[in-house]
């Protein structure tokens, strides 16, 4: 212990304590709730994924430091799946990284990418590590807020264009957007694209739920756009793709100069991970259509289950075109404040889940925001909107 009166977080993280997602995990724990708070399957994905991992293990590949940019056998894979998917070509060679999850990918593009006092605009509420890594690179966030309107979260393009000024350097993208469920349409991404080119602004875009887009919603990465190749970091995983959040495989593509200055950073955080799993997950991507289509249909099944099982407890849902959550508002039970309602949601009913008002640096705005994550089997799903129920009555 230090004796003096500093305080031990430095300022840039002071404010950053626990992540809402230990205090409500620990929650469940105690009182055996059901955790629908944080966001992980309970289901691990397809059994040959895991059997690729296991035999790359036993025999000795990626037992031992992977090379520095991924496995060439990924790299390829994922370079594969951009031109596939979306027509992108990329250069595994040059224009792929692989990361310790998409949380090192953000983490290391924001450290790369931004000089202290520069501005980074992102969309709020946002994913929680966000906030975090704008303060580690030393530069200021500036929200544009997802406002409900019609059942669904909306990017107002006026309050976009107002949030850039002449300190702006990047803006932060996340679609399919956790924690709201909005899929960013066509028309929207093309106006983030055309403020990014007139502005000369560099854009990270966080795409990890690609797969998870239902309905008529269809995911279109905004490197695609006009302009946008040359200044995108495009960041995605597998944890969310393959249900294996715990391997930490995530990746960064993007030109050669991207890569390279996003590599400088990411060198010196983990310099490489995950040795057999980037094995197993090079095997994953080339799985057939028929994963994704059925990984998907699953999730919006899952997705109407949780969600008419909120409806008839008395929540407003706010339906989710992507994503494995879905955010609901209290307010029609009478109630403002989502963070005491989720202390004491495991009390009242035994499920467990996340205030969204954390989440926004506004707290009004998302002040009786709850969010339930679906990624659940379903007779934990079923048991959860029986428990919720209870609310109703
Ligand atoms: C889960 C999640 C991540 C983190 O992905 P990892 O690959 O587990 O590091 C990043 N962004 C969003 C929006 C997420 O929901």
């Amino acid at each position: 212990m230090t004796s003096s009166a500093r305080p031990l977080l430095n300022r840039r993280l002071a404010g950053f304590g626990t992540t809402i997602f230990a205090e409500m995990s620990a929650l469940a724990l105690r009182t055996g709730s059901i955790n629908l708070g944080q966001g992980f399957p309970d289901t691990d994905g397809p059994e040959e994924v895991r059997e690729a991992a296991v035999r790359a293990l036993r025999d000795g590949r990626g037992n031992q430091y992977p090379p520095g940019p991924g496995i060439p056998e990924l790299r390829t894979a994922i370079a594969a799946h951009q031109q596939r998917r979306y027509g992108l070509s990329v250069d595994p060679d040059t224009e792929v990284l692989v990361t310790a999850g998409a949380t090192e990918a953000i983490a290391a593009s924001l450290l790369a990418l931004l000089e202290p006092g520069d501005e980074v605009v992102a969309l709020e509420p946002y994913y929680d590590s966000y906030a975090a890594c704008v303060a580690m690179a030393g530069a200021t966030r500036v929200p544009v807020t997802l406002r409900p309107r019609e059942g669904r979260f909306h990017l107002d393009l006026d309050e976009l264009r107002d949030a850039v000024t002449d300190r702006t350097r990047l803006l932060l993208v996340n679609t399919p957007h956790n924690p709201t469920g909005t899929v960013l349409t066509r028309e929207e991404l093309a106006a983030i694209a055309e403020l990014a080119v007139e502005r000369d602004l560099l854009v990270v875009t966080d795409e990890v739920y690609e797969h998870l887009v239902f309905d008529d919603a269809a995911h279109v990465p905004l490197a695609t756009f006009p302009g946008m190749r040359d200044r995108t970091v495009t960041i995605s995983s597998a944890g969310k793709t393959f249900s294996f959040t715990g391997w930490k495989v995530g990746w960064v593509t993007g030109t050669p100069e991207l890569v390279t200055a996003v590599r400088s950073a990411k060198q010196y955080l983990t310099y490489v991970s995950a040795g057999p799993f980037q094995y197993a997950v090079a095997e994953a991507l080339a799985l057939p259509e028929s994963y994704f289509d059925d990984f998907r249909a699953a999730h919006r099944r899952k997705r109407d289950l949780l969600g008419d099982g909120l409806r008839s407890a008395g929540f407003e849902v706010y339906q989710p075109r992507g994503t494995y959550f879905i955010t609901t508002d209290i307010a029609s039970f009478g109630e403002k404040d989502a963070y005491a309602f989720c202390r004491a949601l495991p009390e009242r009913c035994g499920v467990v889940a996340v205030p969204v008002s954390v989440f926004y640096d506004d707290p009004e705005a998302g002040r009786s925001q709850v969010r339930f994550a679906f990624c659940k089997r379903d007779d934990v799903l079923h048991e959860a909107v029986g428990r919720l129920r209870r609310l109703a009555a």
